[in-house]
């Protein structure tokens, strides 16, 4: 029997291998695409899940591949700057088309050890006490401990498993591909500067190699998003929104996508669960959907491990839905939001001026970049000092740097005081004794996804806080 078998090699399902590797977890990644896909949906990564990959000793690669950009025009393209002082090392936007996202999470979970088998089709699923029985298209079994939906916004997962997706269905639909024009730059520059005053979801520009990556308003609601649009299709609605089509030709790839914004009621079903894409969907405004993915499998990761080796408390899986569920519904919510504030009526445009204003307030611009970037979030572990439930930024130490401590994907006990100590979970967590100016607690307790379980300097407290997130102490 298999440990875990993912569902989807798309970056949810990638970040989630790696993680569960960390800890020694077989994992079988099952992808139906035969070749890894050239579309490229996301364009970047915010703060913190840059922040993931420095935890996780990824960043050099991700930046080798990447451009930092500022943090500008973050909500709902409102031109306004950034707060000084972010409260994080890494204040910028790292600029990755998704397919080198998904080859680099790719490379990462192949040097740990999960295997990913391409071409393999789930279509259907059956569980017992025991286990999950996992149905191929070629009408082969594999037989796992646990399975991951992470199979997109269509998953097969969900619908299997008959878990609700509430929301709302898809209003507006848009093209979206890669091609060469015969158009000068400036010409296409101006033109779409001119479209957007009215259609902010048109845009064009250059995405290197003599291509130019178009997105423009589809003509209506097609019946399958995953039937792609012919270029003439494309040409039809350029000329209708541009008055021009730019001369468009040769074509390296064409899609389309909705706007649907829908939530999964659960996120596991007994020993199935669902996360990315698969849990929840919704228009791309803000840049999140694939952020939000990959902070699920961080979530989950640890804790799926800890199930399957054994030591994980009886309630440690189901925080990760109590945790996440919420995450996803407010960015589903400044999605929505965002939507609106787009739209070219007087109304809409009323209101964006007035937040625009309102965004001078230092604390209101803080709180919405915090929001965008994912670095704002607090998960309920109910009362407790203020860090406890919120990630910590990356600190200097004095003799390394907190997140270079983190790679391995352990628990981590900063220990300033050298008078605690994590006797009996050794195996699962770390102490280090060293401190930093910018540490506001006396010591910290660090699940491995970067989270905050505990702090204070009371050994007997501590030792009352460890079980809940790592289980009996070893005998
Ligand atoms: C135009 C556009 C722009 C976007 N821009 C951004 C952005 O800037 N920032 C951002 O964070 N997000 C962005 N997103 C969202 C982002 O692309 C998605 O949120 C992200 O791809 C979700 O990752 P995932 O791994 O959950 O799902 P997916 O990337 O959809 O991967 C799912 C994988 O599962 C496979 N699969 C499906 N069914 C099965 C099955 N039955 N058996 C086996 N395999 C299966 C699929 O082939 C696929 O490889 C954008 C989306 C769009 C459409």
């Amino acid at each position: 029997m298999i440990d875990v078998v993912v569902v989807g090699a798309g970056p949810t399902g990638l970040m989630l291998a790696s993680e569960l590797r960390l800890h020694g977890v077989e994992v079988v990644v099952l992808e139906k695409g035969l070749e890894p896909t050239q579309h490229v949906r996301s364009l970047g990564l915010h703060v913190r899940s840059i922040e993931l990959m420095d935890q996780r000793g990824l960043l050099e690669r991700f930046l080798a591949h990447g451009t930092t950009y500022p943090l500008g025009g973050y909500f709902a393209g409102i031109d306004h700057a950034v707060p000084a002082h972010l409260d994080t090392a890494h204040p910028y936007i790292l600029g990755i088309p998704q397919p080198e996202t998904d080859c680099l999470l790719a490379e990462r979970a192949l040097e740990l050890g999960a295997t990913v088998r391409r071409g393999s089709e789930l279509v259907d699923l059956r569980q017992d006490r025991r286990g999950v029985t996992a149905v191929l298209a070629d009408a082969s079994r594999l037989r796992a401990q646990y399975v991951v939906g992470c199979d997109g916004g269509r998953s097969t997962v969900r619908k299997l498993l008959s878990v609700p997706f509430p929301g709302e269905a898809t209003r507006v639909e848009s093209l979206l591909g890669e091609m060469e024009v015969a158009a000068p730059p400036q010409a296409v520059a101006a033109v779409v500067a001119e479209v957007r005053q009215t259609h902010k979801g048109f845009g064009a520009g250059p995405s290197g190699n003599g291509l130019y990556r178009i997105v423009v308003p589809a003509a209506g609601v097609s019946p399958d998003r995953a039937v792609p649009p012919t270029l003439e299709e494309f040409r039809r609605q350029l000329v209708a929104f541009a008055g021009t089509d730019f001369g468009v030709h040769s074509p390296r790839w064409l899609s389309r996508f909705g706007d649907a914004t829908r939530l999964a009621e659960h996120y596991r079903v007994d020993r199935v669960l669902l996360a990315g894409d698969a849990a929840h969907v919704h228009p791309p405004l803000g840049g999140q959907g694939l952020n939000l993915g990959i902070q699920d499998a961080a979530n989950l990761g640890w804790k799926l491990a800890g199930q399957v080796a054994g030591w994980a408390p009886r309630a440690l899986l189901d925080t990760y839905e109590r945790e996440r569920r919420p995450v996803a519904d407010d960015v589903l919510s400044t999605t929505r939001a965002q939507g609106e504030l787009i739209a070219t009526e007087p109304g809409p445009r009323a209101v964006r001026r007035l937040l625009s204003e309102l965004m001078d307030f230092e604390d209101v611009n803080r709180y919405l970049v915090e929001k965008i970037t994912g670095i704002g979030i607090r998960y309920d572990l109910g009362d407790g000092p203020a860090l406890v439930g919120r990630r910590l930024r990356d600190l200097q130490l004095g003799r390394s740097r907190l997140y270079e401590l983190m790679h391995a994907g352990r628990g981590l006990l900063l220990d300033p005081t050298d008078r605690l100590s994590v006797e009996g979970w050794t195996d699962r967590v770390d102490r280090v004794v060293d401190s930093s100016e910018e540490l506001e607690v006396a010591a910290v307790l660090l699940r491995p996804d970067g989270y905050v379980a505990w702090t204070g300097d009371d050994q007997q407290d501590l030792l009352d806080h460890l079980p809940r997130w790592f289980g009996s102490p070893a005998r």
